[in-house]
């Protein structure tokens, strides 16, 4: 049943509903009336072709509005419109037989007449009443039976089926139209009288519902015309009279008000949706807007927390480099000057990782930019690897490091050296005692890159795991990883960095038995030294 659940899109009151509905009850009975003053019989020969042009315009509407609750009821689900997707099927199909069945049409399963033509009419009123009361009283309902769409499939059998024994057992049938007489029999009438006191019934309980909208206006308003269509038909004393015609004119109107019904259900479906879009993307927009706000927030305070952190650890590596030099602070027993080594590598390892956090939390908001320069890459992988080598040597794990062809590269000295640590420092972490780790560094003019690589005999990665460890927090065992320290940050802030100078990081490893990290880097002519805004 058209329904409308949005506020204030079409909801009507009381009063408004039925003061409309006497203005339309008005008209009817004042275009009876002027057809009971200008009373005509149409002449026989133009009476079949009028008549054909209104039951076929009947037809296609019924059609109609089959379809258009069909469809209506595939979007919204509900009983009320499942059932008059069904009953608009057979009135439509009844309606055609009646047509086939009048004078003037090629026989219908034999000689057409008016009892067999009217026989067809009154089954399609009765269908038509019974069905509309039917779906005033489903409403809204829901339906979602599985066998729903083999119903109007089952109702165009049912019907093709009723139509044929119909015709086949007339003679059977009561008759309706009295051919000696030329009259409609008093059961035709009767029946004309029930039918119109079920579509009195269905609109009632329209008038009954407490929340009326348009589209039970229009419900209510094709119930009306169906009404007057039954009652000009119980008038007419004539087969091609003006109650004839009236009456085809009204069961027409009764149709298309069910259609406009439907229409604005459909045209309201496509409103109401697309107040909702509106709706939900504003509501997104603002969400957006608050997380780009607390976004903000986040990388200002990470951007003040971590400059709160580095300025005090600063002081502790300054004060115990100066404690360790031993003319300005005196002579240190060698317990004394581990425990300092001690402090200042702690100190320095936390101010690494505070400037990682804070590197990548730069990037992220689009303010890191690179200082390029020409740059020895030997001499870059040379400090690198010497600031880490005690730990290795601690650690009882080879540090091999080789230099291929060339040296000078451009490129940002301290991102680099900082992506050129974080492998370093993997590789010392997930690398046993004993084994071996390899830097190779160098300069491929040919392939147009320069290139330093990181290989280990470590615990290696697993081929399903290689793409996730570039995640931001990811690690691939957290057990192991707790154990060796991390934060899950190194690889993605090293990756970013890489990315920055359009460079990439390929990875070869072999589970159980290491990894090979290699940062392919594109050579950029020395000329192109400029980005460096401090130079
Ligand atoms: P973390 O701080 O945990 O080292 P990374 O982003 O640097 O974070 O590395 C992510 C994960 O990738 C590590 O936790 C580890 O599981 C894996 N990984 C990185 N480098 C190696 C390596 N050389 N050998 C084995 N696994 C590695």
């Amino acid at each position: 049943m058209p329904s409308v659940n949005h506020p204030g899109i079409n909801k009507l009151a009381n009063g408004w509903f039925i003061s409309r509905m006497l203005l339309v009850a008005a008209l009817f009975l004042a275009l009876n009336a002027l057809v009971g003053v200008f009373y005509f019989i149409v002449p026989g020969n133009i009476y079949p072709t009028v008549h054909m042009i209104l039951e076929f315009t009947g037809v296609i509407v019924a059609m109609s509005v089959s379809l258009m609750s069909w469809y209506d009821y595939k979007y919204q689900g509900e009983a009320g419109v499942l059932i008059l997707s069904v009953v608009f099927v057979m009135v439509g199909m009844m309606d055609f037989a009646h047509s086939l069945s009048y004078f003037g049409m090629p026989d219908f399963f034999g000689a057409n007449s008016v009892n067999k033509a009217s026989t067809f009419w009154i089954l399609a009123r009765i269908i038509q009443a019974t069905g509309i009361l039917a779906a005033v009283a489903a409403g809204q309902r829901r339906y979602s039976g599985k066998k729903s769409a083999f119903m109007p499939l089952m109702a165009i059998i049912v019907t093709l089926l009723s139509i044929y024994l119909t015709v086949i057992c007339e003679g059977m049938l009561p008759p309706m139209y009295d051919p000696v007489l030329g009259v409609q029999t008093s059961l035709k009438v009767y029946l004309e009288y029930a039918v119109m006191a079920v579509m009195a019934a269905a609109t009632l309980l329209i008038l009954q519902k407490a929340d009326k909208n348009k589209g039970d206006f229009d419900l209510a308003a094709a119930l009306l015309a169906g009404i007057m269509s039954e009652m000009a038909f119980t008038l007419y004393s004539n087969a091609y009279d003006a109650y004839n015609l009236l009456g085809h004119l009204y069961k027409v109107l009764s149709f298309v008000f069910i259609l406009r019904a439907l229409v604005e259900e459909a045209l309201e479906g496509i409103y109401r949706a697309n107040h909702e879009l509106v709706r939900k993307g504003e509501e997104l927009a603002e969400a957006n807007r608050q997380l780009r706000a607390a976004d903000r927030l986040k990388d200002e305070f990470l951007a003040n927390t971590n400059h709160e952190l580095k300025t005090p650890l600063s002081a502790i590596i300054a004060f115990s480099e100066l404690m360790a030099d031993e003319e300005n602070a005196g002579q240190l027993n060698e317990l004394q000057r581990d425990y300092l080594k001690e402090i200042r590598d702690s100190a320095q390892a936390l101010l690494d990782r505070i400037n990682g956090l804070l590197c990548l939390t730069g990037i992220m908001g689009g303010k890191v930019v690179l200082c390029q320069e020409k740059m020895s890459l030997k001499e870059m992988v040379s400090e690198v690897v010497a600031r880490n080598r005690p730990a290795f040597v601690n650690k009882g794990i080879n540090l091999d490091v080789t230099f291929a062809d060339g040296e000078w590269i451009v490129g940002d000295k301290e991102k680099l050296s900082m992506v050129l640590n974080n492998l370093l420092t993997n590789a010392l972490k997930f690398t046993d005692p004993g084994g071996t780790v390899a830097v190779c560094a160098g300069v491929d003019r040919e392939a147009g890159s320069s290139f330093f690589s990181i290989s280990d005999t470590g615990i290696g990665i697993e081929p399903g795991q290689t793409g996730s460890i570039y995640k931001m927090f990811y690690q691939v065992d957290g057990a192991s990883t707790r154990r060796q320290g991390g934060t899950g940050i190194g690889l993605t802030l090293a990756a970013r960095l890489v990315e920055m100078h359009h460079g990439r990081i390929e990875l070869e490893s072999e589970y159980g038995k290491g990894s090979k990290f290699t940062v392919i880097l594109p050579l950029i002519g020395l000329e192109e030294d400029k980005t460096c805004p401090q130079k």
